[in-house]
């Protein structure tokens, strides 16, 4: 496995990274070459190490696989009661790549999140402008059913939520329950989710016992597996890994990685350290006491080394925020 730099790199990068090295231009050049010279123009502390971390992976600027082409956003807005909570943003997420949200506390991340599986219209109070495309169709259009949106885009929460009561291949297996899908070999689905989710190896010899018999880490790759489970093609993350140790939170970025060659991730993070560590693209979302807006997109080496506005400088930097 090649790395751009390897002071910097971190150890959980892994090769999915490298899948798409002949497409990335110009981070795959300045990862190649190293630049220090462009580190050492830089004065932020802060800045050089995030910066670094970006730069050291190549970018995925996405596939077309037999799970389609991905997710966009259109002009998406979004009120709870009269207060407009989010304005005007408009992203797309390709299958194949990992796209971190980023953003003080309030600016509408996990709104915006939610509003690309549905989930926003189940909060009362909560509206909805705008469009979000799957594969070209909007799924907010008249006559789609929910229920397979939510299969087709899934989501990953903040708390690990596996059902108690439930062994972990129950939990593994319950989406598929639930929406009644046909499966040849359960065993074999199992093992394949558990694996990509990068707990198999922790649990195969106690498929059986509860799923909140696991450690916190271990809980949340099985919810993981269980969003696997029914062949999502895109995977919403609202802060995955906020309530887990170190050790695990690293696991759990080598599944995103792993993943996302195949899938498209969402995840919002408050660890900036994390966005330039898994992400590919980076959207900097913001509030001044009105809706959130999304003040700057770009790839990850760039919103972290090289961003075009003023006010994500200052919140990559630790300005503020
Ligand atoms: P973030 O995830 O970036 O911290 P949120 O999307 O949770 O931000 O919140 C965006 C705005 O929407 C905030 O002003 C928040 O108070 C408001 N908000 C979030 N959830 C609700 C809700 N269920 N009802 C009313 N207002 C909400
Ligand atoms: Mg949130």
């Amino acid at each position: 496995m090649s790395r751009g730099m390897d002071d910097n790199s971190t150890d959980h990068n892994n090769n999915s990274m490298q899948a798409n090295q002949k497409d990335s231009e110009e981070n795959m050049n300045q990862s190649k070459t190293g630049t220090p010279g462009v580190a050492r123009e830089r004065t932020q502390v802060s800045q050089h190490s995030l910066s670094d971390v970006a730069r050291s992976r190549s970018i995925s600027k996405g596939v077309t696989n037999n799970l389609g082409s991905g997710l966009e956003a259109k002009s998406v807005h979004a009120w709870f009661g009269s207060k407009h909570v989010l304005e005007d943003i408009s992203m797309t997420f390709d299958t194949g790549t990992v796209t971190a949200l980023i953003g003080p506390s309030g600016c509408g991340k996990s709104t915006f999140i939610r509003t690309l599986n549905r989930m926003h219209e189940f909060i009362p109070t909560a509206a909805l402008a705008g469009e979000v495309l799957l594969d070209n169709s909007d799924i907010y259009a008249p006559g789609v059913d929910v229920t397979k949106i939510r299969l087709k885009i899934g989501m990953v929460f903040q708390k690990p939520n596996p059902f108690p009561s439930m062994t972990i291949k129950e939990n593994v297996l319950s989406g598929i329950k639930l929406a009644q899908l046909k499966v040849d070999n359960q065993s074999e689905l199992l093992e394949s989710c558990l694996r990509r989710s990068g707990l198999w190896d922790e649990v195969k010899d106690r498929l059986d016992e509860y799923g909140g018999a696991l450690s916190g880490g271990q809980q949340q790759r099985l919810c993981i597996a269980r969003s696997l489970a029914v062949n999502p093609q895109v995977l919403l993350m609202d802060e995955p890994c906020s309530a887990l140790d170190p050790g695990s939170t690293l696991r759990i970025e080598e599944t995103i990685r792993e993943l996302s060659e195949s899938i498209s991730i969402v995840i919002v993070t408050h660890n900036m350290q994390q966005a330039a560590r898994v992400s590919d693209y980076t959207g900097f979302f913001l509030s001044d006491g009105g809706p959130g807006i999304l003040v700057e997109l770009g790839t990850t080496s760039d919103i972290f080394s090289n961003p075009k506005d003023k006010r994500t400088e200052d919140y990559v930097t630790g300005r503020f925020g």
